[in-house]
């Protein structure tokens, strides 16, 4: 698997439709101060289901949306869309049955964000399951962000493990159990006022 192009379209400062080419090797993305360099790694975090507005440093997700300038209104949505090249065939498994993968985010004010994968609509949880069990997405360490390194640093070494689990290609199943867990919870409570009932009937 792949990244091949990032396209953006109402996202932050890149009001028109850009198109980001990723050639094979290492990308690197360089212009002045303010130019837009953040905005393009935080639209890659965010198509792969970053739902922080803190990582897009925003206050609400909506603020991902092109605010308006002095000669140009703001816009009503932000879209993002990755084409993933998976001629290798190493998607996970439900996403495996083509060449390329692309994969569309898209926000409109009042109403959210929606996601689809080769034009089919699919839950945000699909979305980060997919770049999770591709050891990938919106927390990868592959994505560093302005001053992280010195943050790692600093990490506890609860943090550093995260890092290794990912890196391992863990992570995936790191999220299943977390859900597993939410689901054992839910199911305790409801034995719990099964009891409650039966006692009732004694
Ligand atoms: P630096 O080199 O200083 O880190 P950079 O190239 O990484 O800068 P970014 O931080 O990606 O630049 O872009 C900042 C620009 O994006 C600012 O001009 C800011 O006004 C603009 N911007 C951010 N959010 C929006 C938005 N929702 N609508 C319009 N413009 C936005």
């Amino acid at each position: 698997m792949r990244f091949t192009r990032l396209r953006l379209n109402g996202f932050k400062s890149f009001v028109d439709p850009t198109e980001l080419v990723i050639a094979e090797g290492l990308t690197g993305v360089v212009g002045p101060n303010g130019c837009g360099k953040s905005n393009l790694l935080e639209a890659l975090r965010w198509v792969m289901g970053e739902n922080r507005p803190s990582a897009m440093r925003g206050g609400g997700m909506e603020d991902v949306i092109f605010a308006g300038a002095a000669t140009r209104p703001a816009r009503n949505f932000a879209e993002v869309s990755l084409a993933i090249d998976n001629t290798d065939r190493l998607a996970p498994a439900g996403f495996n049955d083509r060449d390329t993968l692309d994969i569309v985010r898209r926000i409109t004010r009042d109403a959210g964000s929606a996601y689809k994968t080769n034009g089919k609509d699919v839950r945000a949880r699909d979305v980060q399951m997919l770049f999770a069990d591709a050891s990938t997405g919106a927390h990868s360490p592959a994505l560093v962000r302005q001053g992280q390194i010195s943050e790692l640093i600093n990490a506890r070494p609860k943090a550093r493990r995260r890092i290794l689990e990912e890196a391992a290609g863990i992570s995936g199943l790191y999220q299943r159990r977390h859900e597993a867990e939410l689901k054992l919870r839910q199911t305790e409570t409801n034995l719990t006022r099964v009891d409650d009932v039966l006692e009732q009937l004694a």
